[in-house]
Parts: C-alpha cells; sequence; structure tokens
C-alpha cells in the first residue's frame, strides 16, 4: 500500500535512509598529505559517518608538508610553502580547523641571476621598481598580468561546479569545466604560448623562466597551465600557516574521523565476486584487510619511492611519467659577497633566482620561521641535486648549519601532458592525476573534491540500480 507522506519529509526520509543504508561502505585512502586528508574530510562531509575510512600513511601525515627544525630553535617549511589568497579550500580548512594565516608581509628583493652575474635585479623602491621592469619588458608585463587574473577568474568556477555536486573523470574534462580552452593548455609549451600571444622574448626568457625555475625547478618548455599556475604563484597576496602547514593534513584527518593505519601499502589487488568489485590491501606488516572503494592519494610515477604492485587490475594502469628531482638545503651563513654583490648586504630580503642551465642551483632565498613572517636571515636552496661542500662554499661563507631534503616533488612536466583519469579501474581513484596539470596544495584538494564526489556518484547509481522499487514503495 502506498502511504501519503509530506513531501519535505520524503526528502529527507529518502536522503537518510539511502545513506545509512550504506554503512556497511568502507573505503581505503592510501597517502596522509593534503589530498588524503582533505578527501577523507570531504567523504565526511558528504557522508557523515554512514561509511567507514582506513587511511594508510607509511610516513608522516603531511606528505610533502613539512618542516624542518635549525638549531636557532625556529622550524621553517621544508616542501610545500606558500599558498595563494585565492585558494578557497586551504583558506576555509584554517578557519574550519582555528589555525592562523601568516602572511608574507616582508616582500624579498629578486635577482636574476646568470654566469656573468646579475641580469637584472629588482629595486627596493616600489615606483622605482615599476618603472624598471616596465623599461625592461614594456607593456608586456601588464598584459600578462591581465592573462594570470583571467585565469584566476576562470578557475573559481571550479568551486561553484563542486559545490554544486559535479564530478569529472579525467583531468581534462575538470580543466574544461572551468574553461573549455584550459585543456589546450597541456599541448603547449609556455613558451610557445606567449610567442604567440605577442609577449617579448625577453619576457618569457627572464620572468617566465624565473618563476617556473623556484616554483617547479623546470624550464619554460612546460605546458602552458602549469606554466601560468607558476606565474599566479608569484603575484598576488601569499600566506602560509602559522605552526606550518602541515598542521592542516593533521587536523582534517581528525576532523574526518578516518582510522589512520601508519604502515605502507605495498600491493592492491581487485576481487570480483558476482560482478561486485572490491579491492584487497596488503601492506609492509602484512595486514590484508578488503574494502569497496579504494583512493590512491600519492604519486603513481615511473620513479616513485614506494613502489605498488596493482594485481587483477581490469583496466591496466596508463604509462605513468617521471616526478622531478628538487632538492631543498637550508643555510645558516652569510652570502658570498664577491658572486651576489649587490644583494649580498643584508639590508633586504633577497630572492637568487638562476637563469642558465647549467647553474647547479635553481634558486636561493631568505626564509621565514612557521611562527612569524619576520624574515630571519636563514636561506633556503633549491637545485637539482644534493649540494657538495664545495658548492656551499661558492654560496655562502661563516656557514654553522645545513639540513637537506631531497623531494621527488612534483611531475616532470612535458608536451603533450599526460591527461590522466582520475577512475583508474572500477572503484578505484587517483587524486594526483591532477598534479599534471599543477602541482600544489590547492589543487590535490580540488583532485580529492573531486574524488570524493565520484565516489558518491558511484555509491548513489548502485543504490539506485539496487533500491529503486523500495523507492517506489515508499
Ligand atoms: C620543495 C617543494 C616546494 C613546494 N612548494 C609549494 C608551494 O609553495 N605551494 C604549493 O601549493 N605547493 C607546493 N608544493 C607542492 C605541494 O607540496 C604538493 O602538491 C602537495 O603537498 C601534494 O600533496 P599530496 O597529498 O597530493 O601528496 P603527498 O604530500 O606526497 O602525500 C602522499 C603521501 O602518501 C604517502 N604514501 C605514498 N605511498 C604510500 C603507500 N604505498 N602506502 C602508504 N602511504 C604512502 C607518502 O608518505 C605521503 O605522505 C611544493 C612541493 C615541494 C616538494
Amino acid at each position: 500500500m502506498r502511504m501519503k507522506v509530506p513531501v519535505g519529509v520524503f526528502i529527507c526520509l529518502l536522503v537518510t535512509l539511502k545513506y545509512t543504508s550504506q554503512a556497511d561502505i568502507n573505503i581505503a585512502i592510501i597517502g596522509g598529505g593534503i589530498g588524503g586528508t582533505s578527501c577523507a574530510y570531504f567523504l565526511k562531509q558528504i557522508f557523515n559517518d554512514n561509511v567507514s575510512i582506513d587511511l594508510y600513511e607509511g610516513d608522516t601525515i603531511g606528505g610533502r608538508l613539512a618542516t624542518v627544525a635549525l638549531k636557532d630553535g625556529n622550524e621553517y617549511e621544508a616542501g610545500g610553502s606558500i599558498i595563494h589568497e585565492r585558494n578557497r579550500y586551504m583558506s576555509s580548512f584554517v578557519d574550519i580547523n582555528g589555525l592562523e594565516k601568516n602572511n608574507n608581509a616582508v616582500s624579498e628583493r629578486v635577482g636574476l641571476y646568470t654566469n656573468d652575474g646579475f641580469e637584472f635585479i629588482e629595486s627596493s623602491n616600489h615606483m622605482v621598481n615599476i618603472m624598471k621592469t616596465l623599461w625592461r619588458y614594456g607593456y608586456g608585463i601588464k598584459e600578462m598580468k591581465n592573462f594570470i587574473d583571467d585565469l584566476l577568474n576562470k578557475f573559481d568556477r571550479i568551486y561553484e561546479h563542486q559545490a554544486a555536486g559535479h564530478s569529472y573523470d579525467t583531468v581534462n574534462e575538470l580543466l574544461m569545466a572551468m574553461d573549455p580552452a584550459f585543456s589546450g593548455y597541456l599541448n603547449i609549451s609556455i613558451k610557445d604560448a606567449f610567442l604567440n600571444l605577442g609577449y617579448s622574448e625577453k619576457l618569457i626568457e627572464e620572468i617566465v623562466k624565473a618563476s617556473i625555475k623556484v616554483n617547479y625547478g623546470q624550464d619554460v618548455n612546460v605546458h602552458q597551465f602549469v606554466g601560468a599556475v607558476s606565474l599566479a604563484g608569484m603575484d598576488g597576496s601569499l600566506w602560509a600557516i602559522k605552526g606550518g602547514n602541515k598542521q592542516v593534513a593533521e587536523k582534517l584527518l581528525n576532523l574526518s574521523n578516518a582510522r589512520l593505519i601508519q604502515e605502507y601499502v605495498v600491493q592492491v589487488t581487485q576481487n570480483n565476486n558476482n560482478n561486485e568489485t572490491s579491492y584487497m590491501i596488503s601492506t609492509n606488516t602484512g595486514r590484508n584487510l578488503t574494502y569497496d572503494y579504494v583512493v590512491f592519494a600519492a604519486p603513481l610515477a615511473e620513479n616513485q619511492k614506494i613502489p605498488i604492485i596493482f594485481t587483477d587490475i581490469s583496466s591496466p594502469l596508463k604509462n605513468v611519467g617521471k616526478y622531478h628531482r628538487t632538492v631543498s638545503t637550508f643555510v645558516v651563513g652569510k652570502l658570498r659577497n664577491e658572486k651576489f654583490t649587490p644583494l649580498s648586504d643584508g639590508s633586504d630580503a633577497v630572492l637568487v633566482i638562476a637563469l642558465n642551465e647549467n647553474e647547479f642551483f635553481n634558486s636561493i632565498g631568505n626564509i621565514e620561521s612557521v611562527a612569524s613572517s619576520s624574515i630571519l636571515r636563514n636561506w633556503k636552496v633549491f637545485s637539482r641535486e644534493p649540494l657538495t661542500s664545495y658548492q656551499l662554499n661558492e654560496l655562502f661563507e661563516s656557514i654553522s648549519e645545513v639540513k637537506s631534503f631531497d623531494w621527488l616533488a612534483y611531475p616532470h612536466y612535458e608536451i603533450p601532458s599526460k591527461s590522466l583519469d582520475f577512475q583508474l579501474s572500477d572503484r578505484l581513484y587517483h587524486i594526483n592525476a591532477i598534479e599534471w596539470a599543477a602541482s600544489a596544495m590547492e589543487m590535490s584538494c580540488v583532485g580529492a573534491k573531486n574524488v570524493a564526489l565520484l565516489i558518491k556518484k558511484n555509491i548513489d547509481s548502485n543504490w539506485n540500480e539496487t533500491n529503486k522499487w523500495m523507492r517506489v514503495e515508499l
């Protein structure tokens, strides 16, 4: 018999029943960086406690968000450091977790360095700087700024799409939801794209190259999308999280109620029983657990640190690319005068960016501690290889401390870009596909939300299929 139920109550009943009936669904997330932990948080937002989540992390929560402690008693960002003012997810995570922003208040004087010394040095006087930059690069610099503002406006569209519950199977489709032209950005280098737009070779070989060198350790042959994201990261109001960016990942994990399993996943095996897909996850301690859905929240790369075996996966893994090595070396010492005059007098905070391919360092910059936004006189050097003591002495004198981090930092970007799928196989998802468009904390969050929404879509469609008659009877 059909019962008469008011429409509002009917919808509430439907929504509640829908997810309480899924209470036995379990999800594994592999990786506890910002991607994995924000995905756990988004899943909790969508399903409340009606799915159970295990998060596997073999190392420390935060992943590429990590800090280093120096002998001065301060901690410094060793991985992902800077967050853009327009990054809505990272900003909201600060608010909901009661964290505080450290605004990047002190601007550095940037020096573009070649084998022959400095090609260009910013002035510490703002007005003089504008004149100098216009003189050297012409109005192209203003047009480039407009291009980046336009890109940021289009990027913002993804937040509305995701708030409306839209999800995308591939990185290409997600970019096209921001702007149909973005898909083409993956198939042309930033250099060619900007030459086509009429920007001068000097602007591209100096300003654009410098931004990509410092942010991605690569060159102007990276694709247009990541090149533009890199330029956006040099402009606007930038900030970091007081106490360290990694806290966001720790706090999101707590909010999500996910169970943390501090082990490495070494194997993922697909099972197909009666057309129902599930996965067995095996860890380095010999633990084996079975899940309905698996989210891979770590890079899949030819040269990845922790090899993982996928067994019986019906659609084979695509040919993934390599990750780019970047070494961050922290130095307490004095920049050598004879090499870096006039930036080495200690009067300003500085950022030296090497333009030559054969230079052994990518950039050298003053760093601020995670506790405050005041610039301290310590240094962070980015390089492709670990620095030898000979190289360190070429850059600094009076060295009292050196610490380094060797990262497989971000994809090695090539044309045409790998356009990876968020879905590797039925119920098996990969957040870090999005890094092939651009690697950044906010990008991981966008990828994480997309995967959470893909899981919701899949659960909804399965539920609708098996329960459609029950729904009619309600
Ligand atoms: C030097 C450097 C500077 C950067 N600067 C910036 C910046 O200024 N701004 C910005 O927005 N971004 C920056 N980034 C990029 C940013 O840090 C990354 O895009 C982001 O942190 C990636 O997060 P993720 O969660 O996707 O991956 P990760 O942080 O790499 O997390 C993956 C996690 O998975 C774990 N894991 C891997 N395999 C397994 C396994 N088999 N089993 C269990 N656990 C596993 C790893 O231990 C790791 O913790 C920088 C990165 C580096 C390295």
